[in-house]
């Protein structure tokens, strides 16, 4: 990187001359560099430094990672289950938020882990009530598209505060669940970033 910020643009060859090495040895290194976004390369120009720092570099790989490259199966349950049988959904889909829809299959509410709490420390029974009764409704609803910038929903999750948001999918019939992204998955982009 020193001798091509000295001396960009420059060739391969010359790189390879002023450290006495071939350039086949020299090209998986100049490859990386130019992969990770140090230096640039223009043909029958050579390699030059691009200036950029490594946080700089961050900044633009993460403006470059999408919803539907993280996002997970959804978990739904209609709206006229029982707040028990979503707590059943809970336990084995191994989930800690279940997306509400109507008969359309249409998102109409969310469902987190304190809501099902909630609504068990009361005195009523819990077969009988439908979770519509304790769901957080729509229009209320947080959610994200599969082309949207992984940041900026991470940033809704720390703003309203939750754990997960539906990922949907517009209709004139209302909003299609295709997917959910919890922090699980940011967590898992965040380290795949770390990894690169
Ligand atoms: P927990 O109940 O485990 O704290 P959350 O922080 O996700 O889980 O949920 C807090 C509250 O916000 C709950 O009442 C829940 O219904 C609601 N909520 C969760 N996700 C969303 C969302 N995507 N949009 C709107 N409200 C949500």
């Amino acid at each position: 990187m020193q001798i091509v910020k000295e001396n960009g643009p420059i060739t391969g060859e010359h790189i390879a001359d002023q450290l006495n090495l071939t350039r086949a040895t020299l090209r998986p290194d100049l490859a990386i560099l130019t992969m990770a976004g140090f230096l640039d390369a223009r043909p029958r120009v050579g390699y030059f430094y691009t200036g950029k720092s490594g946080t700089q570099l961050l900044t633009e790989n993460l403006q470059k990672i999408y919803v539907k490259e993280y996002q997970s199966i959804p978990v739904v349950v209609h709206e006229n289950v029982s707040v028990y049988d979503a707590i059943c959904t809970m336990f084995l889909e191994d989930v800690g938020t279940l997306f509400v829809v109507d008969k359309s299959s249409q998102l109409v509410g969310v469902l987190s882990r304190k809501d099902l709490l909630r609504a068990s420390i009361g005195k009523q029974e819990l077969t009988t009530i439908p979770v519509h009764i304790i769901m957080t409704r729509m229009p209320n609803i947080t959610m994200c598209e599969r082309e949207d910038l992984l940041i900026d929903v991470a940033k809704k999750l720390i703003d309203r505060q939750i754990d997960a948001l539906p990922v949907v999918k517009k209709s004139n019939k209302g909003y299609e669940v295709i997917g959910r992204i919890t922090k699980t998955n940011i967590t898992k982009a965040f380290v795949a970033l770390g990894e690169e």
